[in-house]
């Protein structure tokens, strides 16, 4: 049976830990996350952190990856340098890589968290709605791993976690943009995984469930779900938490992992295999939720 690890509902360090592996698991490790400044990429850098690992935190506004910074380096000690990019501009990245290779001398793990979704039907979708989620999701992801691939890792190795979502599995209602964009960065995971692999570094997706105390709960209809007992119906019975997404991205970026490649880790309590995908309800909470 699951013992559930306890989690922070905004963008907080948890309160106390217990560490389940050993806390220098990533130790003398650096680690680059996208949209590490919130939600699930920064329960990852605390994880990350409190396993002994230094991190970059790097999203558009710098006031959120600033704030967040000093949280993680109070309630682990560890180093964060939070940056200022966007995943949509190679060249921002390109600038906020040096600066991290110039501060720390070496990344070796790659979070591509940065992403951003919304409900909405695709007859309502703009033209531009669409684009805009795969410029960011999708393109997001390759540029940031291309920039790591020829700046550090063709010559040093390294680790690439995509996080992803099972949005596309089964045609979920008002989310073809986020699902298509998410669909093809799994696809990028094993392109990369087999033309990277020689160079030493592995390439895995993460595609999390409905995980409570996040911008993406929030906006997808997550408390109303709560409200109306619709995780019920999950295996588990129960959306996920933060915590729980970071102690599996932290299996798929450590050693643990050292012979896997290419594969998508699902972490959502079997929710795809049995949550309803009824257009009327999504309706129903994406007007609730533009309120
Ligand atoms: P979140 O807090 O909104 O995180 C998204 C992050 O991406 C923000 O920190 C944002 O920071 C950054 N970002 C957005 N656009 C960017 C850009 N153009 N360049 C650089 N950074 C950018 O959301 P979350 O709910 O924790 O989601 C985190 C990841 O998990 C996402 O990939 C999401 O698709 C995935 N996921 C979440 C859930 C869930 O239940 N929450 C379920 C499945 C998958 P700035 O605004 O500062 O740029």
């Amino acid at each position: 049976a699951a013992r559930v690890p306890p989690d922070e509902d905004g963008d907080e360090c948890l309160p106390q830990y217990r560490h389940l592996l050993s806390p220098d698991l990533l130790a003398g490790q650096v680690a680059f996350i996208t949209g590490g400044g919130s939600g699930i990429g920064f329960r990852i850098a605390e994880i990350f952190m409190r396993h002994g690992c230094r991190t970059v935190i790097a999203s558009r506004n710098l006031q959120r990856v600033s704030e967040a910074s000093k949280k993680l380096v109070a309630a682990t000690g560890q180093q964060c340098l939070p940056l200022s990019m966007d995943v949509r501009q190679p060249q921002t990245i390109a600038a906020a890589v040096d600066e991290a290779l110039q501060e720390f001398k070496r990344i070796d793990i790659l979070i591509n968290g940065a992403a951003g979704n919304f409900l909405c039907p695709a007859s309502a979708l703009s033209f531009n709605a669409f684009k805009t989620v795969i410029d960011i999701d999708t393109m997001g992801t390759f540029n940031t791993s291309k920039v790591l691939f020829e700046k550090y890792f063709r010559d040093h190795g390294g680790v690439i976690v995509n996080i992803t979502a099972t949005l596309s599995y089964r045609g979920q209602a008002l989310q073809v943009h986020a699902g298509a964009a998410k669909a093809a960065i799994d696809a990028m995971t094993r392109h990369l995984a087999v033309e990277w692999g020689p160079n030493n570094i592995r390439v895995n997706s993460l595609a999390p469930g409905p995980i409570s105390g996040t911008e993406g709960f929030r906006r997808l209809g997550g408390k109303y779900a709560e409200q109306s007992e619709l995780f019920s119906v999950i295996p588990l019975q129960r959306a996920g938490n933060k915590t729980e997404i970071a102690h599996s991205t932290l299996y798929l970026a450590s050693p643990l992992s050292s012979y896997v490649t290419g594969t998508t880790l699902v972490v959502d309590g079997g929710s795809w295999l049995t949550s309803p995908n009824s257009f009327s309800a999504l309706l129903g909470i994406a007007s609730s939720s533009a309120k």
